[in-house]
Formats: structure tokens, C-alpha cells, sequence
């Protein structure tokens, strides 16, 4: 069975690819290569022993993709492409709409004219907004994101849920993933991000590795343990795993269904970077600093449906995701 994974050559896609390389699938991997390496896919097929097809491309190119379509069988498609810095997103929204929303709505046009109905969504917890309990569940209301980033996942999710109304065809997943960090555990392919990273995992790693100088923590004045944010970090491979679940759900069940991608439990940043430098032996360094405008104090799931329904979870603990980090981060000091 063949797929295509659009984002490919990502953090997450690449991890996906390797995956589903490993499960005996046929890949097409399309990225446009906007903020990933070629070298990841070079480096899952190493790992894999098995080749892929790589195609540089854009999701927006509707003749490419019905290329793709008519040129092969596709089945499914996991769908990862997207541009994902918050900042950036507020500073400028239109390139966020056109790429994530824009793009996506090509895509799926595309596939809906290939007579292409499976696919798996790479939403997030942002959708989730400011949420007034934990854990959360797929049944907490969605809301109105603080920034263009979030909105393009939440209108990208009710672009999906209209579409699956509108013709039963369609079999599609909406991952909802708390907070993905760690690398395969070889060390070969890891998140590889362009200039200073906006999230934590990879700036403690950067520091540890003497990219950074220190951390700033944003925020220690939140009602939590230790005042500081508390997130549901989830190991990528563990994430993956969900799709590849995800997607064999999907061959027997049509309509869009909502799955969250977290472990159920929260660690606070400071946390985070305990256990990081009890497995790497480094120090990380740190200032606390005000809070980051848009930051929930604490945000973890309820992975019971996920559990449920993909007879999935999460298997790697804290100390897994920093073991990989770290392996990732030293062994690759500059990235790709
Ligand atoms: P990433 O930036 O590493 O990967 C995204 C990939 O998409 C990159 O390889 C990029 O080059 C490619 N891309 C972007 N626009 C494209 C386009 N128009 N056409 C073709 N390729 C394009 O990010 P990631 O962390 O691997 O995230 C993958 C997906 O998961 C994204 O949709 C992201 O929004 C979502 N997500 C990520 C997180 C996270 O914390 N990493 C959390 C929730 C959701
Ligand atoms: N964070 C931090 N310093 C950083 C990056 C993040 O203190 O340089 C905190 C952030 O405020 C949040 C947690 O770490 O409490 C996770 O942030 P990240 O950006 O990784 O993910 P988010 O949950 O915001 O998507």
C-alpha cells in the first residue's frame, strides 16, 4: 500500500516516513523543503534499508499533486506540510492561511478528484484555546486560537469535519498532539530547527550542546507546582505509532474523528530541564522571564479515547525523550 506523506522531510514527517518505511509501506514523500533537509530522508532510508520516493514540491502545486495521483496508487495520505512558528504566524498571516489552509484545501481538492479519501491531520492542542480543566478531553469545546498558527488548525479541522459530512466517503483522523519532543533512538534523524527554536525541548538541547548560552524560562508565576508552565510532552516515535494506528482505523470507518496524541501527564519546565540534565550530565543554564503572550499555564491530556479506539498509547517516559534528545543533539551538534 502506498501513501504520501506530505511534510515529509520534517521533525515529525520524517519519523512518520521512517515508520511506515518499517511497517512494510510504499512511500511518497512530498516537501517543498521550506524549513527541513533533504539529508532526513536520506538518513530514514539508511535506517529503513529501504528506499522512498522523494519529491520536491508544494502542496499548493495542484498540477504536481494530480501528477502524483494519476502517476501512482495512492491510498492515504498523512498530511504533516505546514508552517508552524507562532511568532512568525502573528507577524505574518498570510503566508500562515495561504500555506496551512490554503495548501490543505488544495490537497484535499486533489485527493477528492483522485478518488483519494484516507487521511490522517496533524492538528494540535492549541485547538483547545484556553481550557478551564484538565486533562483534555476530545469533548472540551474548541475555541478561538491567539494566533494565525492555531486558527490555521482549527479552520483546517472544520474544513475536514464539513467535508466528511458532505460525503461519507471520506475516512479521516484529526490528531490533536500535546507536545511533541525526543528522536529516533539511533540518533540519525531528530528536530533540526532554522535559527533560534521557539519551542523548549529543542532550546534546552541547544544550550546544553553550547549553541545557546541559556534558557529563558517564560514565566514562573503560573498556578502550577513550581510556578512554571506545565505541558504533555510526548515522545515522537510514540506519536507516530498513533498514525500508523490511525491509519489502519481508518480502512474500516468513514467520517472525521478527533484523537488526542498525549501521555496524560504534565511536567513543568523546570522539570524538564531537571531530568534533562540527569540524563545528559549537562547543565542548562536558565533566567526566569515574564510569561510568553498566548502561553496557557498548563495544558495535558486525557489519551483514554486515543487508547480506546486505536488500542494506542504512549510507551516512552521523561526519560526516554531526553535520552533521544540528547543523542540527537550531540551527535548532530548543527543539525542536518
Ligand atoms: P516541520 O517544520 O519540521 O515539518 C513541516 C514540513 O512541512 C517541513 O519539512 C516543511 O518543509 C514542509 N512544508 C511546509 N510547507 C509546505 C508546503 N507548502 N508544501 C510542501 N511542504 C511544506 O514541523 P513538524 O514539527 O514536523 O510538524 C509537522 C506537522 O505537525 C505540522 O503541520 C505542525 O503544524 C504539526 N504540529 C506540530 C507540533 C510540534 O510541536 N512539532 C505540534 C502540533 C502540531
Ligand atoms: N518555554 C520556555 N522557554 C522557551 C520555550 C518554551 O519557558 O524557550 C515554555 C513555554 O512557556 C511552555 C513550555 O515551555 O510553558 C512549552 O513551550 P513550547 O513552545 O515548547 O510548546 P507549546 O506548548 O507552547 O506549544
Amino acid at each position: 500500500m502506498t501513501v504520501l506523506v506530505t511534510g515529509g522531510a520534517g521533525y515529525i514527517g520524517s519519523h512518520a516516513v521512517l515508520a511506515l518505511l518499517e511497517a512494510g509501506y510504499s512511500v511518497l514523500a512530498l516537501d517543498n523543503l521550506a524549513t527541513s533537509s533533504r539529508e532526513s530522508l536520506r538518513r530514514v532510508e539508511r535506517l529503513a534499508g529501504r528506499q522512498l520516493t522523494f519529491i520536491e514540491g508544494d502542496i499548493r502545486d495542484r498540477q504536481l499533486l494530480d501528477k502524483l495521483f494519476a502517476e501512482h496508487t495512492i491510498e492515504a495520505v498523512l498530511h504533516f506540510a505546514g508552517l508552524k512558528a507562532v511568532g512568525e504566524s502573528v507577524a505574518e498571516p498570510l503566508a500562515y492561511y495561504a500555506n496551512n489552509v490554503g495548501g490543505s484545501v488544495t490537497l484535499f481538492q486533489a485527493m477528492a478528484d483522485a478518488g483519494v479519501h484516507r487521511l490522517v491531520f496533524s492538528s494540535s492542542a492549541t485547538v483547545y484555546g484556553e481550557p478551564e480543566s484538565m486533562p483534555l478531553s476530545e469533548s472540551a469545546p474548541t475555541a478561538r486560537a491567539s494566533n494565525p498558527y492555531g486558527q490555521s488548525k482549527l479552520v483546517v479541522e472544520e474544513v475536514l469535519k464539513d467535508l466528511a459530512r458532505a460525503d461519507a466517503r471520506w475516512s479521516i483522523a484529526l490528531l490533536r498532539y500535546f507536545n511533541p519532543v525526543g528522536a529516533h533512538p539511533s540518533g540519525e534523524i531528530g528536530e533540526d530547527p532554522q535559527g533560534p527554536p521557539n519551542n523548549l525541548m529543542p532550546y534546552i538541547a541547544q544550550v546544553a550542546v553550547g549553541k545557546r548560552e541559556q534558557l529563558t524560562v517564560f514565566g514562573a508565576d503560573y498556578a502550577t507546582r513550581d510556578g512554571t508552565g506545565v505541558r504533555d510532552y510526548i515522545h515522537v516515535v510514540d506519536l507516530v505509532e498513533g498514525h500508523l494506528r490511525a491509519l489502519e482505523v481508518l480502512e474500516n470507518c468513514t467520517g472525521a474523528h478527533v484523537w488526542n496524541l498525549g501521555t496524560g501527564r504534565g511536567y513543568s519546565v523546570l522539570e524538564m530541564v531537571a531530568a534533562f540534565e540527569a540524563i545528559s550530565g549537562k547543565r542548562v543554564p536558565y533566567t526566569l522571564q515574564a510569561r510568553r503572550k498566548g502561553d496557557v499555564a498548563e495544558c495535558w491530556a486525557d489519551p483514554t479515547k486515543a487508547r480506546k479506539e486505536l488500542d494506542w498509547q504512549a510507551r516512552c517516559g521523561l526519560e526516554e525523550m531526553m535520552a533521544d534528545t540528547w543523542r540527537w543533539q550531540s551527535k548532530n551538534p548543527n543539525g542536518y
